[in-house]
């Protein structure tokens, strides 16, 4: 049996697999966010409950959006019960198992090469577009890490000059990063917000915005654009460098057939000549990929769901 914890920034689930990577519960309360102590017990209690009813040791995975450095401790400026915090090592002397933790777009897509979207794909990358933009790359089943686990941060690569020079009134966003034009300023949801309040418009979270650009707003439609045009244009620029197989999307809004109908149409204009594209697709679990993927990080490192 394996457990997987999709730890966010609001919410955190939990969810137990079979060794064939089918779901058989789950549960998703609020994050004690600033309350480590109260997050370990939270974990604990899940984890209790869940060896008691199904009479097992469950292994466990645990998926957030951040690294781990080399000490052991979790970065991860969104969470922050858990910022600097040794998780790792706290859950497994109290479950008194091994627990894994990785990034979560790592997660999502590991999830989405065991029976998902990219199901054993050679070279493929996942970018996720939730509340941030994270990204991760597989390579023959291998998470490719990097030196200080940071690689696949597409979230923080710049937006291309290409949609600077071609939309002028676009905006330079500043980044919590420290970055100007990451990629996550436009493409995540809040940066949805941000470029239609550029236009001078009341504040809409990103569903409204979408539900607007679909009725015809023209605020709406404008803003959407820029998000569809540096969106595609991130991507192509992913494509071009990274020559993968595949590339699937992941967050709320990769659930949207719309968009990859819209990143297909734009996508070419960013490409070299004769250059193929790489397909765009959309995830097979969906919402639920984070903590699957979570609770295959436990069973990862030996052998994958048979
Ligand atoms: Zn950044």
């Amino acid at each position: 049996m394996y457990y997987g914890i999709d730890l966010g920034g609001t919410k955190t689930a939990f969810a137990v697999f079979n060794e064939k990577g089918n779901e058989l519960s789950r549960a998703v309360q609020a994050t004690p966010s600033q309350n480590y102590e109260a997050l370990l017990s939270l974990i604990v209690t899940w984890v209790t409950a869940a060896d008691l009813e199904w009479q097992t040791q469950g292994r466990v995975g645990i998926g957030f959006p951040g690294a781990v450095d080399k000490e052991g401790h979790l970065l991860a400026l969104n969470v922050p019960a858990v910022h600097g915090k040794p998780l790792i090592a706290d859950l497994t002397w109290r479950l008194a198992r091994p627990v894994y933790a990785d990034n979560d777009a790592n997660c999502f897509l590991l999830s989405e090469y065991q029976g998902g979207a990219v199901d054993q794909c050679h070279w493929c990358l996942g970018l996720t577009l939730g509340t941030g933009v994270g990204g991760a790359l597989l390579h023959q089943g291998q998470v490719i890490a990097g030196k200080n686990g940071g690689a696949g941060e597409f979230g923080h690569g710049a937006i291309h000059p290409m949609v600077l020079a071609r939309y002028p009134d676009l905006p330079l966003l500043a980044c919590g990063c420290g970055l100007q034009g990451c990629l996550e300023t436009y493409t995540s949801g809040t940066g949805l917000e941000r470029l239609y309040q550029h236009l001078g418009t009341q504040s809409l979270p990103a569903p409204a915005i979408i539900a607007a650009w679909q009725a015809g707003d023209v605020a709406a439609t404008t803003s959407m654009n820029w998000y569809l045009e540096v969106l595609a244009a991130g991507i192509a620029n992913l494509i071009t460098q990274l020559d993968p197989e595949v590339v699937v999307l992941g967050g709320g809004v990769s659930e949207q057939a719309w968009l990859y109908a819209q990143l297909n149409t734009r996508l070419p204009h960013y490409l070299m000549r004769h250059q193929v594209p790489a397909l765009v697709v959309a995830p097979l679990f969906g919402g639920t990929g984070g903590v699957r993927g979570a609770a295959l990080l436990a069973k990862h490192r030996t052998r994958a769901f048979s």
